[in-house]
């Protein structure tokens, strides 16, 4: 099934009128697709097979709580990077032993937190860390179950704000460092060295990254496991999607659209699965994007087409607060309009928003549909890294969040009132 096309002249998730949607929730409004959340979950499980895994969604691509009980119940651990972000996975019904926590800043507060919540494991990205989640756990009268980050120093060739595997990066723990950090962290009183992770970037198009990764890093596997009897490898997220997806009636889902040069799920399953299962250990998965990115739209409203001597600007009620992807790392959104007879003429425009910030904007010098105020229109694959980098900047509140499933849809977050803006205010 596909989860976003036009059905009589509308643009429906699902079976879920968007322009109904919008009437009755207002603008801007994020909408997400429940079976898609589901299909891409089941599809990767599938297509990994026999081989020993656990999947680790990432929950700061869509951390709502619906959502995470949604994945919850299909099985679904959950990648962390926060005390919050534990918190919310606690309230959704998981629980801290289907979680692995990430981050090169965690607290001690944080780290104490985890631990009391029974983590299943904390990846450690520094030495001087290791110390600290060494000494919380000794007051806490328990073992603390670790693994380290390492820097396999490998291009993601994705955008440099993203990459993350490179030794300039801030992220892990050098490659040739590991091995001696380990023989010393072992003689730590109260770590349990239980796996090694990584995780090379975001967004990555191509399947060589990951290769050249996973062979780097195999030898060390290999030797971690025989020196300390780790228990797991954690290869990390970041497979990318399609952010320019078909939306006719009928056309094949997501990932059935793309050439046979571009990376799919099975084709990713396909590459990965026979160099994993020689290593004989249990194998983490940990993807954001890949079940969120195009589970989910923003709607938003056309408030004025302004001409410009130089350009066309459609002014949007939905701005860089929202949707921050475009501005803080040149990523693009598929835009189109909720009414199918609007799809062409297109023009040449700048879709922009109310914040008072020249990066404030969707697209630049796009081919659009030509939308006048009152119009609709979507900003496709908002479903990762959308909502949870929304904030309150120019004072403007944040919009729901929609679920869809099939013919119902739900609010599973409200509106924010002017009200919620200054409660935390004196
Ligand atoms: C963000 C992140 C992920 C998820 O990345 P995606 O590109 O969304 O799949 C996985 N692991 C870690 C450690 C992360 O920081």
């Amino acid at each position: 099934m596909h989860s976003f096309h036009y059905k009589d002249g509308s643009l429906h998730c699902e079976d879920v009128n968007l322009a109904t949607l919008a009437k009755e929730h207002g603008s801007p409004l994020y909408v997400y697709s429940a079976h898609t959340f589901r299909d891409h979950y089941t599809r990767l499980d599938a297509a990994l097979g026999d081989l020993d895994h656990h999947i680790a969604y990432a929950v700061k691509a869509n951390s709502n709580l619906s959502i995470l009980r949604l994945l919850n119940e299909l099985g679904s651990g959950f990648d962390i990077v926060s005390g919050g972000e534990l918190y919310r996975v606690l309230q959704a019904g998981g629980s801290g032993s289907q979680c692995t926590f990430a981050g090169v800043g965690k607290t001690r507060d944080e780290l104490k937190y985890a631990l009391e919540n029974d983590i299943y494991c904390i990846n450690a990205e520094s030495i001087a860390e290791l110390e600290l989640i060494n000494e919380v756990a000794k007051d806490l009268g328990l073992t603390a179950p670790v693994a380290v980050r390492v820097n396999p120093n490998v291009d993601a060739k994705t955008h440099k704000y993203i990459s993350t595997g490179k030794s300039e990066n801030k992220f892990g723990i050098d490659f040739e460092l590991v091995s001696e950090l380990y023989d010393r962290a072992a003689g730590f009183t109260n770590l349990n060295l239980r796996g090694l992770q990584m995780h090379i970037g975001s967004q990555l198009r191509s399947i060589t990254p990951f290769i050249e990764a996973i062979e780097r890093v195999a030898p060390l596997v290999q030797q971690l496991k025989a020196a300390h009897n780790i228990e797991f490898f954690s290869i990390g997220g970041g497979v990318g999607i399609i952010y320019d997806p078909a939306l006719e009636s009928g056309s094949p889902d997501w990932w059935a659209q793309q050439n046979d040069d571009e990376l799919t799920i099975e084709k990713y399953a396909t590459e990965i699965v026979p160099r994993l299962k020689k290593l004989g250990l249990r194998i983490l998965l940990e993807p954001g994007r890949y079940i969120a990115g195009n589970a989910g739209v923003l709607l938003t409203e056309c408030l004025y087409e302004k001409k410009g001597s130089a350009k066309t600007f459609k002014v949007v009620d939905s701005g860089m607060n929202d949707l921050i992807r475009p501005a803080l790392y040149e990523g693009h959104h598929q835009i189109v309009p909720i009414r199918e007879d609007q799809r062409t003429p297109l023009v040449k425009a700048d879709v922009v928003g109310p914040i008072c910030e020249s990066g404030d904007f969707f697209c630049q010098d796009r081919d659009i549909a030509d939308v006048q105020s009152g119009d609709l229109l979507a900003l496709m694959s908002a479903g990762a890294y959308g909502f949870t980098m929304a904030s309150n900047y120019n004072t403007r509140p944040m919009p729901a969040e929609i679920l869809v499933d099939a013919t119902e849809a739900k609010v599973i977050r409200r509106r924010q009132s002017l009200e919620d803006l200054i409660a935390l205010e004196k």
